[in-house]
């Protein structure tokens, strides 16, 4: 998809941004400004952003504009979701985050080519478009939804990919986590290089 309205990223289709504590992964329970960017592809079951996925429903956004509203909080960290941010160049937004000091996040299936510059990049490849070709050698951490035993099989296979110092997580898909979370728990024990990660901000009950 090409988003010529979109002027090479200057503008970007926001579809929410709102100050809160990330919930999952490596940076669970820090404060960050997130930047939730409409648009994905990708078409997972489970997933708990549905309404992001026609980008066409989000206002082409001046990314200064984007910058300018993170700034009102004290947080110094941004994360940047979708949807699948990596839909639009990012490169620009990223300029000016970086220019105000703050420390950038992504969370990314990498089903698209990177763009942009970041501190962090949460890589949560899905089967149903995988990571483009050399996406794994960028990740930070790898975060694997489990909705199935099948899906630990998945996990090792994307396990491979990534550098020897990625972090590593399985994380239960929300709807059956209490049916997988047991299977996690005792895959984990036993191969104790993965960790388990869990989406603290709904027991918390924040966005
Ligand atoms: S990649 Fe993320 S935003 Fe896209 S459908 Fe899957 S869970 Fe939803």
């Amino acid at each position: 998809m090409k988003f010529p309205e979109l002027k090479e990223g200057e503008l970007l289709p926001l579809a929410e941004a709102f100050y809160t504590i990330q919930g999952e992964g490596y940076h669970s329970g820090k404060p960050a400004y997130f930047i939730r960017l409409g648009g994905c592809d990708v078409g997972c079951s489970w997933c708990d952003a549905k309404e992001t996925w026609n980008p066409r429903l989000y206002p082409p956004t001046p990314v200064s504009e984007i910058v300018n509203e993170a700034l009102k909080y004290p947080a110094k960290a941004i994360v940047i979701t979708g949807g699948e941010p990596l839909t639009y160049p990012l490169d620009r937004l990223c300029i000016l985050l970086k220019n105000e000091g703050f420390e950038i996040f992504l969370e990314t299936s990498g089903s698209k080519s990177i763009s942009g510059r970041f501190d962090w990049i949460c890589l949560s490849p899905k089967k149903k478009k995988p990571p483009v070709n050399g996406m794994h050698q960028l990740a930070s951490e790898l975060k694997v939804i489990i909705e199935t035993e099948d899906d630990l099989l998945w996990a090792e296979q994307n396990r491979l990919l990534v550098r020897n110092n990625c972090f590593l997580y399985l994380q239960p898909e929300w709807s059956k986590s209490k049916l997988i979370l047991p299977v996690i728990i005792d895959y984990v024990k036993r191969n104790p290089i993965w960790n388990i990660s869990l989406q603290t901000h709904k027991y918390m009950n924040i966005p």
